[in-house]
C-alpha cells in the first residue's frame, strides 16, 4: 500500500500535486487486479522516481504514465495541462508499451529499448513502473507472470545494471527468479540457512567491527564495503558449479579499499588476527595478477558466528582498473557478437558499441552523486540513432534519416542492390521515406535490379552510398562493353553516275545485309559523288568480301570501311 503522505512535500499548485490529482480522478473506477484501487500503482512508480532523485516533471510524468492509455485523458489534454516536457516524458512512456519482446537478441533488444526511450528519464521511470508491477506480480494469470518475469530477467534487469542503478537491477532479478525457476528457488531457500535480509543484518554488524579492527592497526581504509550476495545471482553461480553450494564462499563479501599496497598486506594481517582463515582460500593476485590484469588479495575467514565471508583487499587504484576492466571486457565482448551476427556490422558500428560504453561510464564518473547523475540524464546520446526491426524481429540500427535504401543495404549489399519497393509497417512505402525507431521495415526485390543513380541523393549510410557507387559503375562500364561497335560504315568513292546508288545497295541487298544509314553526296563540279552505308556489326571476312563486291562495281573508285562505336 502506498500513501500519499510523500506527495505532502510537493507544492499544492506544483506539477507533482496537480498530476496527482488528475490521475486520481481519471483512474477513479479503476482497479488492479489486486483489488486495490488503480492509483495505488502510479503513486507507488512516481515514489520510487522521487526517491531516485529525478526531478518534478519526472515525478509528474510518473504519475500520469498510465492515463493516457487506460483513460479518457488524451496526450493534447497533458499537454495543455503540463506543457510539453511532462507530455514528452507521457508519451515515452505511452510508446514503450508498445514494444514487445518476443525472441529477439535481448542485447538488441535493450539497445533498441534505450534509444526508443530517447530521455533517459523515460526509461528509469519504466524501471520504476516494472518494479512496481514485480511486486504485485503475484495477482497477475500465470501464463503472464512468465511472460513479466523473463522480460524482467533478460531487458530490465541489465538495463539497471548498465545504468549504475545495482540494487535495483538485483531486486528485480530476485523477484522475477521464483517465477521463472520454482523448483530451484524454493531448493535454493531450503539450503540456504539465512535469508538475504538476514545475511544483510549480519554484515551491518560486522562492519564497524573490520573499521575498530583496521583502525587498531593504523590503517585508514578509503572504503569498505559490505554485500550479501542475491538470490539469483548464486543460482547464476551455482549453475556453474554444479549446484554444489559447498563451493560457494560469498554469501556474503566484503571489500576493503585502501591507500597502499603495503596496506593491503596490513589489512590482510588485520583480518586473519580477527579471524580464522579458511586453508587454501588465500589468493595473492598482487603478487601474481591474473591473465587478464586483475588484482587483488581474496581469503575467506570464518567471521563472527563461524559464518565464512569473503574478504576482498586492493588499493584504489586496483579497484578502478577492475571496474574498468571489466567494461571493457564487456565492450569487447559486445562487439565481438554484433559483428558475428552481421555482415557489415563491424568497422563503425563496432566503434559506436565502444563509444557507448565509455559514454556512459564518463557520464556516471562526470556527477558527483546519483542524484546528480539523474538530474543531467536528459541526454540522449542516442538521438542521432534510429533502431528499425526486420520482419523477423532483427533489429538494424541506423542513423536518423535513413530511408528503406540504407535498411536494405544493412541487411545485405544484394539485397540493397536489387531493392525496388519497402513495406513500412506493412504499407508500401517508397524508398525515400524516412524511417523511424520501432518501424518495421521489409525490402521488395527484383532480381537483376539495379541501383538508380538518385539513391545518392536520399541515402544517409556511407555503406549504402559506397555499394551504389560501386554497382553504378560496374553497370556503365558493362554498358560500354556491350554496346561496343554500334556497325560498320563503308564510302565508295565513285565516278557520278546515275544508277550508282540503286546498284550498291543491291550489293548490301544480296548478301542480306541491313543498311541502317545511307547517304550520298558529289563533289561540286558533280565529277565524284560519295556514297556513306552504314550497317550494323558484321564480321571482319564479311566486311572484306563487301568491299570486293563493291569494288567491282564499274564506277567504283575507291572502298573504305571502318568500324562506327
Ligand atoms: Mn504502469
Amino acid at each position: 500500500m502506498t500513501g500519499t503522505e510523500w506527495l505532502q512535500s510537493y507544492p499544492k499548485e506544483g506539477v507533482v500535486r496537480r498530476a496527482y490529482d488528475l490521475a486520481a480522478l481519471a483512474h477513479e473506477d479503476a482497479k488492479r487486479l489486486s483489488g486495490e484501487p488503480y492509483i495505488t500503482h502510479p503513486l507507488a512508480v512516481a515514489e520510487s522516481v522521487k526517491d531516485w532523485g529525478l526531478d518534478d516533471d519526472s515525478v509528474a510524468a510518473a504519475l500520469l504514465h498510465d492515463v493516457a492509455e487506460d483513460t479518457a485523458v488524451t496526450l493534447e489534454d497533458i499537454r495543455r495541462e503540463f506543457g510539453e516536457e511532462i507530455v514528452f516524458l507521457v508519451e515515452g512512456l505511452t510508446k514503450l508499451k508498445t514494444l514487445q519482446y518476443q525472441n529477439q537478441n535481448a542485447e538488441d533488444f535493450r539497445r533498441f529499448i534505450i534509444a526508443f526511450a530517447q530521455d533517459l528519464r523515460v526509461l528509469i521511470i519504466k524501471l520504476a513502473d516494472r518494479l512496481h508491477n514485480m511486486r504485485t506480480l503475484r495477482y497477475l494469470p500465470e501464463e503472464r507472470q512468465e511472460i513479466f518475469a523473463r522480460e524482467t530477467v533478460d531487458i530490465y534487469a541489465p538495463l539497471a545494471y548498465r545504468l549504475g542503478m545495482q540494487k535495483l537491477s538485483g531486486e528485480l532479478e530476485d523477484m522475477a527468479f521464483p517465477y521463472l525457476y520454482p523448483t530451484e528457488y524454493k531448493w535454493l531457500l531450503r539450503e540456504i540457512k539465512d535469508t538475504y535480509e538476514e545475511r544483510q543484518d549480519y554484515m551491518n554488524r560486522v562492519l564497524p567491527i573490520v573499521r575498530r579492527e583496521l583502525g587498531a592497526h593504523d590503517i585508514r581504509p578509503v572504503a569498505v564495503d559490505a554485500r550479501a550476495k542475491r538470490y539469483y545471482s548464486l543460482y547464476k553461480k551455482l549453475l556453474r558449479h554444479n549446484m554444489n553450494l559447498s563451493e560457494i564462499y560469498d554469501l556474503v563479501a566484503l571489500r576493503i579499499i585502501v591507500g597502499t599496497v603495503a596496506e593491503c598486506y596490513a589489512a590482510l594481517g588485520a583480518i586473519h588476527s580477527l579471524w580464522q582463515p579458511m586453508p587454501g582460500r588465500f589468493k595473492d593476485y598482487i603478487a601474481r595478477p591474473k591473465a587478464n590484469g586483475y588484482r587483488s588479495l581474496h581469503t575467506t575467514v570464518f567471521a563472527m558466528d563461524g559464518k565464512v565471508l569473503e574478504v576482498q583487499i586492493k588499493t584504489k587504484e586496483m579497484h578502478e582498473e577492475n571496474e574498468l576492466g571489466i567494461a571493457a571486457h564487456w565492450a569487447y565482448e559486445q562487439v565481438k557478437k554484433s559483428s558475428k551476427k552481421m555482415e557489415g556490422w563491424k568497422g563503425v558500428n563496432s566503434k559506436k558499441e565502444l563509444i557507448w560504453v565509455q559514454q556512459l561510464q564518463n557520464w556516471q564518473k562526470a556527477f558527483a552523486t546519483q542524484k546528480e547523475f539523474l538530474e543531467a540524464v536528459k541526454i540522449d546520446f542516442f538521438k542521432d540513432r534510429i533502431f528499425v526491426f526486420t520482419p523477423g524481429n532483427d533489429v538494424i540500427d541506423l542513423p536518423a534519416g535513413a530511408t528503406p535504401v540504407d535498411f536494405a543495404y544493412q541487411i545485405h549489399s544484394a539485397i540493397g542492390d536489387t531493392c525496388v519497393g519497402a513495406k513500412v509497417n506493412g504499407k508500401i512505402m517508397p524508398l525515400t521515406t524516412e524511417l523511424h525507431s520501432g518501424d518495421i521495415v521489409e525490402i521488395v526485390t527484383q532480381k537483376g535490379k539495379k541501383p538508380s543513380e538518385d539513391w545518392l541523393q536520399f541515402t544517409k549510410t556511407e555503406m549504402a552510398k559506397k555499394h551504389i557507387r560501386s554497382k553504378l559503375k560496374e553497370s556503365a562500364s558493362a554498358l560500354r562493353k556491350k554496346s561496343g561497335p554500334l556497325g560498320v560504315e563503308f564510302r565508295i568513292v565513285n565516278v557520278d553516275q546515275p544508277g550508282f546508288l540503286k546498284e550498291v545497295t543491291d550489293v548490301f541487298a544480296r548478301n542480306k545485309i541491313n543498311i541502317t544509314f545511307l547517304n550520298s553526296q558529289t563533289d561540286a563540279r558533280q565529277k565524284f559523288g560519295t556514297v556513306t552505308v552504314r550497317t550494323p556489326v558484321i564480321p571482319q571476312a564479311k566486311i572484306e568480301k563487301m568491299t570486293v563486291s563493291l569494288k567491282k562495281i564499274p564506277s567504283t573508285k575507291e572502298v573504305g570501311s571502318r568500324i562506327i562505336s
